[in-house]
């Protein structure tokens, strides 16, 4: 069921909320319900906390392959951009040719539809990454 998947995220899909580590204030994003080095530490204590949506580029890839929902975008640049809070998250970049991007390169989170997912026609939403210059 693709409907209560979407609502369940929704917070996490509009804004970039993450969960913070009250043990060792490492941030994480998607969203982690115990922190996996401090595990017992940090279960039932983390903490929401809304990112910035600003980071680098980490590493990135030009893909050129054709994929359900992208064919008017190809090629499309596909990143792990690391944010301005530590967790790195893979995205989609846009607004930005290929020969541009380049790793260090600031980016900041714009919310973008993303398509349709099933066949209840939901439209998702969700972020990709804009040049931030
Ligand atoms: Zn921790």
């Amino acid at each position: 069921m693709v409907v209560p998947r979407v609502w369940r995220e929704r917070v996490a899909r509009y804004r970039m909320v993450g969960k913070k580590c009250p043990a060792c204030g490492k941030v994480y994003f998607p969203p982690r319900d115990v922190c996996p080095t401090c595990h017992r530490e940090s279960y039932g204590k983390m903490e929401d906390v809304e990112l910035s949506g600003r980071g680098k580029v980490y590493s990135y890839t030009v893909v050129y392959q054709n994929v359900l929902g992208y064919e008017l975008q190809k090629p499309y640049i596909m990143a792990i951009v690391e944010m301005e809070e530590g967790p790195r998250v893979t995205g989609q970049i846009v607004d930005c040719r290929p020969e541009d991007v380049e790793i260090g390169m600031p980016v900041r989170a714009v919310f973008r539809r993303l398509g349709e997912e099933g066949k209840d026609g939901v439209i998702v939403y969700g972020y990709k990454f804009v040049p931030d210059l």
